[in-house]
C-alpha cells in the first residue's frame, strides 16, 4: 500500500486541524492508501481524537533523543508515542535550517524513535548548489551514512527515508520521477552497503507534489509513498491527491 504523508508545519488552528481530519477520514480512499498526518504538536490530541477508529496514522514532526531531563522544550518519543503517533519526522530540511539539527542528531533522533516503536521518517536531499557541483550522490551519502550511523538491518528496515531535495520543497518546481527514482537507487544501495539491509527499505518522495504530478512518483521507480506540504494543507485537495496516489500506487 503506498504511503502519502502529511507534513503541515507551523500551520493550522486547532479548529481547522479537527475540520480536516473529519472530512479525510470520512473517505473510502483512507482505506487504501498508508495516511498519515502530521500536525503540530499543540495539535496532535485533538486530531488523535477525530481519528480513532478511523485508518488514519498520526505523526509528530519532530522529536528529541532523550527521554526526559533538563531539555527545556524538547519532546520526547514516549511522549509522542504516548499521544497516540506512530511515526515521526527526523531532520526535515526546515529543522536542519531553522533548529540547526545535523546528521549526528538525526542518527540519535532515530535510536529514540526506534527504542519506544515509532517509525522515523528520516528526511534526507541535496541543495541546488550541491546538485550543480557534482550532484546528490555525495551530499546524499553523508547524510545516511551518519543518519544510519551503526544501525543492523533489522532497525534500518524500520527507518523510512523521505528524498526530499531543498530546491524542490515548496518551491513548485519537483524533482522528476525519474530523478526521485535515480536516488532513491542510489540511497538503496547505500544504505545496504551501511547496515545490511538488502531489500525492504521503504523510501518517499517529497516536493512541491501535487495532484497532477504525484502518480508519476508511484509507477514503479521504487518510490513507495509522498511526503507532501503544501497541497496537504486543504483536505479537498488532500483527498485530490489521496485519489491519484491510489489510482497508480
Ligand atoms: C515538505 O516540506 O516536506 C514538503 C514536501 O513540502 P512541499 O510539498 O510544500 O514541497
Amino acid at each position: 500500500m503506498a504511503i502519502l504523508a502529511a507534513n503541515w508545519k507551523l500551520h493550522k488552528t486547532t479548529a481547522e486541524a479537527v475540520a480536516w481530519a473529519r472530512a479525510v477520514k470520512r473517505s473510502p480512499l483512507a482505506h487504501r492508501a498508508e495516511v498519515i498526518v502530521m500536525p503540530g504538536f499543540l495539535q496532535i490530541p485533538a486530531v488523535a481524537a477525530e481519528i480513532a477508529q478511523s485508518p488514519i496514522s498520526l505523526g509528530a514532526q519532530d522529536v528529541f533523543w532523550e527521554q526526559s531531563g533538563a531539555y527545556t522544550g524538547m519532546v520526547s518519543a514516549a511522549q509522542i508515542t504516548e499521544a497516540g503517533c506512530r511515526y515521526v519526522l527526523v531532520a526535515h530540511s526546515e529543522r536542519r535550517r531553522y533548529a540547526a539539527e545535523d546528521d549526528e542528531g538525526a542518527h540519535a533522533r532515530i535510536r529514540a524513535a526506534l527504542a519506544h516503536g515509532l517509525t522515523p521518517v528520516y528526511c534526507v536531499g541535496e541543495d541546488m548548489d550541491q546538485r550543480n557541483a557534482g550532484g546528490f550522490r555525495r551530499a546524499l551519502k553523508e547524510q545516511y551514512d551518519r543518519g544510519f550511523g551503526g544501525l543492523c538491518a533489522d532497525e534500518a528496515r524500520r527507518v523510512i527515508v523521505a528524498y526530499e531535495p531543498v530546491w524542490a520543497i515548496g518551491s513548485g518546481q519537483p524533482a522528476t520521477p525519474e530523478q526521485a527514482s535515480e536516488v532513491a537507487a542510489a540511497i538503496r544501495e547505500g544504505v545496504g552497503a551501511r547496515t545490511g539491509l538488502l531489500e525492504g527499505l521503504r523510501i518517499l518522495y517529497g516536493g512541491s507534489v501535487a495532484p497532477d504530478n504525484v502518480g508519476g512518483y508511484l509507477l514503479g521507480g521504487g518510490i513507495d509513498g509522498i511526503l507532501v506540504g503544501t497541497a496537504s494543507l486543504d483536505p479537498i485537495g488532500f483527498l485530490a491527491l489521496l485519489k491519484a496516489v491510489v489510482g497508480n500506487g
